[in-house]
């Protein structure tokens, strides 16, 4: 049996649209966004919800200990890998009805399409919804955890009051120490696949149907402080300033032109910048700058962070300054599985939907999972590119297309890695 067995098979898509329509009402906003922090009580109904539509579907539930929900159809294999398909329920603040829930709710319907056509595959076939995918507490929570790259701090770190998140988490029935025991065992794993939003334009420009993912921008964030001395501002020489201010908007502007003479394809975004002491005929002494900085490509990535660090040791020079650097996350570029990459294309082909290759920009938990087990990712367009506000929207053809994509790809990866 081989995945092209199943050509005929489509998902059902007024049972996946009947779901939707019933996930938006959960933290649904007055602006016909939704809200669904993590964690929160929308969050954790939506997760309730899921819950109970993987039970009515006859389908066998499964939690960790970092709250990652699963629906499994099992192999008649016990000693089967698994195929883990998913993305995340929760959303940012005023965000849209698609970011993540699309992957998740396209996963459940495989489930239920694969089970309602009586195959049984040579590997366990699982829809996970990840916990905290955007980082209201901490970024990829679920997914970090369940692939053993959390890192030990992540809930004790002196720098910042964990009360909070740690009280959400048990409130979620989330024992916070217990999280590392989600770490799965990448042997028993036959990969990762998950279909998401892309959140940018190139597709809906492009006039594309799917997006076959390559690769996941790598980012890395940083705290700067500038530091120089604070002094009158009529009485201090203009030569003899060691005005933070001066050194940090430099470093912004520099760091910008950077970027876009020397990097193509990278990024550069300066996100905060808060000045002391910022009173009244003060020169500033502390600049203290937040930025962060992304490339698809792994080298470039390592050449251009080195070339931002030194630039602001240049830039405190300059101006006679300090400069104190603290990194404050880090994610390498992740690579999609050259077996998922062609099978999608493959798929596509097959559907008879367009297709083209294309990097993310955005992190997303395949970015975790591909570093664990071979990952792949199937973007569907967004149109006009707007994501994380309420006017997020993918034309509903585009939801099924992708589900379908999702569908196939999994028959394909499961009949050949099982
Ligand atoms: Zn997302």
């Amino acid at each position: 049996v081989t995945g092209s067995d199943y050509a005929d098979i489509r998902i059902n898509a007024d049972r996946l649209r009947e779901d939707f329509a019933e996930l938006c009402e959960i933290g649904a906003t007055i602006h016909g966004g939704v809200s669904r922090l993590a964690l929160s009580n929308e969050d954790l109904q939506a997760r309730a919800w899921l819950d109970r539509r993987f039970q009515h579907s006859g389908i066998e539930v499964r939690d960790d200990d970092a709250g990652n929900l699963s629906g499994i159809l099992r192999s008649e294999n016990p000693d089967a890998r698994t195929l883990i398909l998913g993305s995340h329920l929760d959303t940012v603040p005023d965000g849209g009805c698609y970011d993540g829930s699309v992957g998740v709710l396209a996963a459940l319907e495989v489930l239920r399409t694969i089970r309602d056509a009586g195959i049984t595959l040579p590997v366990h076939l699982e829809a996970i919804d990840f916990t905290d995918e955007e980082g209201c507490w901490h970024p990829n929570l679920g997914s970090g955890a369940l692939t053993g790259t959390l890192t030990e701090n992540y809930n004790s770190d002196r720098d910042r009051d964990y009360g909070p998140f740690r009280a959400a988490l048990y409130r979620a029935g989330i024992p916070p120490n217990n999280i590392h025991k989600a770490r799965r065992d990448p042997a028993t794993l036959a990969g990762y696949l998950e279909l998401h939003i892309e959140q940018s334009q190139r597709l809906f420009e492009a006039g594309c149907d799917i997006g076959v993912i390559t690769n996941i921008a790598g980012r890395s964030s940083y705290q700067m402080e500038f530091r120089g001395e604070a002094c009158h501002s009529g009485t201090t020489a203009m030569e003899n300033r060691q005005d933070a201010l001066l050194g940090a908007s430099t470093y912004i502007v520099e760091a910008h032109r950077l970027i876009r003479e020397c990097f193509p394809g990278g990024m550069f975004n300066c996100e905060n910048l808060a000045v002391s002491p910022g009173t009244f005929n003060m020169i500033p002494d502390r600049a203290n700058v937040v930025w962060d900085c992304r490339h698809i490509d792994k080298e470039q990535m390592e050449i251009m962070e080195g070339r931002l660090l030194e630039l602001a040791k240049e830039q405190a020079t300059v101006h006679s300054l300090d400069v104190w650097v603290k990194r404050l996350v880090r994610t390498s570029v992740a690579t999609m599985a050259g077996r998922a990459v062609l099978e999608i294309e493959r798929v596509c082909e097959r559907l008879g939907v367009s297709s083209m290759r294309m990097a993310s920009y955005a992190g997303h938990d395949a970015q975790i999972m591909s570093t664990f087990t071979p990952s792949g990712m199937i973007f569907i367009p967004s149109v006009g590119g707007i994501s994380h506000t309420s006017r997020e929207f993918t034309e509903w053809r585009h939801v099924i297309q992708g589900a379908n994509v999702l569908l196939h790809s999994a028959l394909g990866i499961a009949t050949e890695v099982g």
